[in-house]
């Protein structure tokens, strides 16, 4: 006990034998002596230097100056900044494999009535996640479906929210070589997700073994009660009268979760085909 003391005291006493003032400072490189005898910067004419109680003692401490100041909260800023586009770089590259649908965003987008209803989602998102808001996109071939759940996901993303976009082709691919409770960890990780989109329902496999694994991704997302958006080229009354057991209960549980929203926007494909023709034409002079 007697040791321990000594010990301590031998500490504090070197502490404050080293911040007591003695001789004047010598300044460095940007520093002057200040009327109070301390260091001063003298970029900025401010402190370096103060006079502290310490212990009880008249003690010397060196502080930060204006400018050193600022300059670490630029800095830290920096780095913040640089951490946030680390992050949704990761973010990116994990939720949006397919590399063309990361250029699919609004800044590249047609100001259609479809796209300004896909930005309200976004700038609402707060709200769509609290009241657990999903979308059915529908309507034909080419209407721009895939383009507008993208941009949603690429905002959020930018956001550094984490979005997966995938099908069910991938998600079965991924599930094919899995034990029963790998595939359950699998089609359980995407709660990490606080949007999922699931692009272009009804185009996978329709086997027993699929549509059951296509509820339990649906289901699971159900339970979980988070948001999905789903774009799909079926009807709505093959949505509505499906034509056997196993895809009603997929479509059920899907209008349940998601309103659907009917994209008409003009024929995307059409129209960069008839672009190209009026290139053609030109090139080739007909
Ligand atoms: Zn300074």
């Amino acid at each position: 006990m007697k040791s321990e003391n000594g010990g301590a005291g031998h500490v504090i006493g070197a502490m404050l034998e080293r911040f007591r003032e003695k001789e004047p400072p010598i300044p460095g490189e940007n520093e002057y002596i200040g009327e109070n005898g301390l260091l001063f910067c003298s970029v900025c004419r401010t402190p370096k230097q103060c006079r502290v109680n310490m212990l009880g003692q008249p003690a010397v401490v060196p502080c930060i100056c204006q400018c050193e100041k600022e300059r670490l909260e630029k800095e830290k800023k920096r780095q913040e900044a640089e951490e946030l586009q680390r992050r949704i770089q990761r973010l990116k590259a994990n939720g949006i494999q397919e590399k063309h649908l990361l250029d699919w965003r609004f800044d590249v987008a047609e100001n259609t009535r479809d796209i300004q209803r896909a930005r309200k989602y976004i700038e609402n998102w707060q709200k769509v996640k609290a009241e657990n808001l999903g979308l059915l996109l529908w309507g034909s071939v080419g209407t721009g479906k895939s383009f507008i759940a993208a941009c949603i996901a690429n905002a959020l993303l930018e956001q550094s929210v984490p979005v997966l976009m995938t099908n069910f082709s991938k998600i079965l691919n991924q599930m094919g070589g899995m034990y029963s409770d790998e595939r359950y960890q699998y089609i359980a990780s995407f709660s990490h997700y606080p949007l999922l989109i699931i692009d272009d329902l009804g185009i996978e496999r329709n086997t027993e073994y699929a549509l059951e694994q296509v509820y339990a991704v649906i289901d699971e997302r159900y339970k979980a009660g988070l948001p999905v958006i789903i774009t799909t080229n079926l009807t709505m009354e093959e949505l509505r009268q499906p034509e056997d057991v196993a895809h009603a209960r997929i479509y059920s549980r899907v209008l349940e979760m998601c309103t659907p929203v009917q994209i008409t926007g003009e024929d995307r494909r059409q129209k960069i085909g008839s672009r190209k023709q009026t290139v053609v034409k030109e090139v080739l002079d007909l």
